[in-house]
C-alpha cells in the first residue's frame, strides 16, 4: 500500500493535469468521429495505459477497438462504459454489435433488452435485434423469451402465471436470482407461442407439477403397472421440460443431497440418440454429483434418516463425489472398488495414491448377515453372473437389511437382455454388439424382469423409487426416444 499513484478514480476533478487529459479524451472523441482512428489512438493510448484519465474514454476505445478489428477488448471496454452509465443507449447498441459480430446472440439480446423496455429504442436498435435473430435461427428460448418479454406488455394471465412461480420458489427456499432460466422457461411459454387458452394451461399444469411434487422425495412401485399408471400422469409435463432442459448449458435449482441452491451443468459431455444424456448430467455445481448419483444418494440419506442406529453401510464405490460427500457424514462408511476377479475380496489396494478396499460383488469378503445397507450404482449390468451378485447381497445383509441400488434400466422393456457371457474358459461369447460404459463392458440390458430377479434372489418388498424432480436436477433420460430410463433406485429388504 506504499504505491501513491492516483489513477483517475482518485484525482481531483479540478486539477489542471485532469483537466489536461480530459481535453485530450475530448479531441481523441472528435478524432473518432471524424474517422481518424490512428490518431485518436495515439493520443488515448498513452493516457488508458498510465491509469491518469478520470472519465476515462471506454466507448471511444471500444469504437475504436472495432474499427481495429479487436472485438474482444471492445467489448470489454463497452462493458466498462456500461458500468459507468447503464443507460446509454449508444453504448448497449454497439456492445451488442460487437456480441453478435463474437456470435454472443443471447448476450446481445440481454444488452439491449433494457434499451428496449425502457422505450428508448431507435430503428437501429431494433434493426439490430432483426438482425440478430435472422443470423441465429437456433437462439435458445431464453434468448427469445426475454425479448418477446420485453417487447410485450404480459398479460393478466402471464403476470398471475409468474406471481404464482414466483411464490413456488420461495416455498422451496430456492433463491430467485438463481433461477432466471426457469423463470425464462415460464416466460417462453406464456410468450413465445400465442396465448391460447391451451399454453396457458399446460404451463399451469407444469406449475402445478412442480408444486406439487417438487422435494417430494421417492415415488416407489413394486410392479410395472402401477408405475404405468403414474407415467401416463407425468409423461407430457416431463417431455417438454426435459426437451427444454435439453437445450441449456445450466440449469439453477436446489441439491436435496448437499441441501444448497446451486446451478446444474446440463452436460457431462455424454449423448444418447443424439441428445443429452441427462442421466448422467445435471451435474450439481456445489457437490459435483450427477443425476443418477444424486438419486442413489438421496435413497441413501433416508435411509440413515430412517435408521439413526444401523452403522453397517457398504457404498460399492469410494472415488466418487458421492462417496466423499457421504463418508463425511458417515464416518463408517465402508466404500470399495472392484480392481480384478484375482485379488482376494478385502485387500486393499492403491487407487490413486489412495488405500481402497476391493471387493468382488460376485464374492463379498463380508461374513453372513453383517451389513445394515448395500449400495450400488450400475455396477449390476457390468456383472456377467447378476443372479450370483443379487444372493451376495443378500447372504451379507442382517435381517431387515436393504440393497438400495441403480443400473440402467428402460422402462419400456419388459424382459432383460443378456447381451454376453462369460464361459468357463474365460473366453466371453457375444449375443449383440459389444456395448461398453467407459471401459466396462455391458452383460445386460435390464428390464423390468429385473425386479423379479431380485424376488428370486430372496428379497421381499422389492420396488423401484422414482425422483423425477426438475428444481433437484433429477430428470429422465430418453424421453425422445431410445433408451427409457427415469430417475431411479431399487430397494430391496432382507
Ligand atoms: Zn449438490
Amino acid at each position: 500500500m506504499t504505491d501513491t499513484r492516483k489513477t483517475g478514480i482518485e484525482r481531483d476533478a479540478a486539477d489542471p493535469a485532469v483537466k489536461q487529459d480530459r481535453q485530450q479524451a475530448e479531441l481523441a472523441h472528435h478524432l473518432i468521429t471524424q474517422g481518424r482512428f490512428a490518431e485518436a489512438a495515439e493520443i488515448l493510448t498513452p493516457l488508458v495505459l498510465a491509469e491518469t484519465l478520470l472519465f476515462a474514454p471506454y466507448y471511444d476505445l471500444g469504437c475504436l477497438a472495432v474499427r481495429q478489428g479487436d472485438v474482444e477488448t471492445a467489448i470489454s471496454l463497452f462493458n466498462m462504459a456500461l458500468l459507468r452509465d447503464p443507460g446509454s443507449v449508444a453504448t448497449r447498441r454497439n456492445l451488442a454489435l460487437a456480441q453478435g459480430i463474437e456470435h454472443r446472440y443471447e448476450e446481445a439480446l440481454a444488452t439491449l433488452s433494457p434499451t428496449l423496455r425502457s422505450g428508448q429504442a431507435g430503428n437501429e436498435d431494433y434493426g439490430l435485434v432483426r438482425d440478430i435473430l435472422g443470423k441465429a435461427p437456433a437462439l435458445g428460448p431464453i434468448a427469445w423469451a426475454r425479448l418477446l418479454s420485453d417487447l410485450r406488455t404480459p398479460s393478466p394471465e402471464q403476470k398471475r402465471a409468474l406471481d404464482e412461480y414466483d411464490a413456488l420458489l420461495q416455498q422451496l427456499t430456492v433463491r430467485k436470482s438463481e433461477n432466471d432460466h426457469l423463470r425464462a422457461k415460464i416466460a417462453e411459454v406464456t410468450t413465445t407461442q400465442p396465448v391460447t387458452s391451451q399454453a396457458t394451461s399446460s404451463f399451469l399444469t407444469a406449475l402445478g407439477y412442480l408444486s406439487a411434487n417438487s422435494l417430494a422425495g421417492f415415488k416407489w412401485f413394486s410392479d410395472e403397472n402401477s408405475y404405468r399408471v403414474w407415467d401416463q400422469q407425468v409423461e407430457t409435463i416431463q417431455t417438454e421440460i426435459e426437451r427444454y432442459i435439453d437445450t441449456q448449458r445450466e440449469f439453477p435449482g436446489y441439491c436435496g443431497l448437499c441441501g444448497q441452491s446451486t446451478v446444474f451443468a446440463v452436460s457431462s459431455g455424454l449423448q444418447l440418440e443424439g441428445h443429452t444424456h441427462l442421466r448422467e448430467g445435471m451435474i450439481c455445481a456445489r457437490c459435483g454429483t450427477h443425476n443418477r448419483g444424486r438419486v442413489l444418494g438421496l435413497a441413501i440419506q433416508d435411509f440413515t434418516n430412517r435408521h439413526s442406529n444401523m452403522a453397517d453401510i457398504l457404498l460399492m464405490e469410494a472415488t466418487t463425489p458421492l462417496f466423499g460427500l457421504l463418508s463425511r457424514r458417515l464416518p463408517n462408511l465402508i466404500g470399495t472398488e472392484f480392481q480384478s476377479p484375482t485379488i482376494a475380496g478385502g485387500t486393499a489396494m492403491d487407487v490413486g495414491g489412495r488405500q481402497v478396499r476391493h471387493e468382488n460383488i460376485l464374492d463379498l469378503s463380508f461374513p453372513d448377515q453383517s451389513l445394515n445397507l448395500i449400495a450400488h450404482a450400475d455396477l449390476l449390468e457390468h456383472v456377467p453372473d447378476v443372479e450370483t451378485a443379487l444372493s451376495e447381497c443378500f447372504r451379507t445383509l442382517r435381517n431387515g437389511g436393504e440393497l438400495i441400488f441403480s443400473a440402467p434400466f428402460s422402462q419400456t422393456m419388459k424382459q432383460s437382455r443378456k447381451r454376453a457371457e462369460l464361459l468357463p474358459s474365460g473366453e466371453i461369447r457375444h449375443f449383440a454388439p459389444e456395448e461398453y460404459h467407459g471401459t466396462h463392458l455391458a452383460y445386460y440390458n435390464f428390464g423390468w424382469d429385473l425386479l423379479d430377479l431380485c424376488r428370486a434372489a430372496g428379497f421381499s418388498n422389492v420396488r423401484i423409487g422414482v425422483c423425477f424432480d426438475p428444481l433437484q436436477g433429477l430428470l429422465s433420460t430418453g424421453r425422445f426416444g431410445g433408451y427409457f430410463m427415469q430417475p431411479i433406485v431399487f430397494s430391496c429388504i432382507r
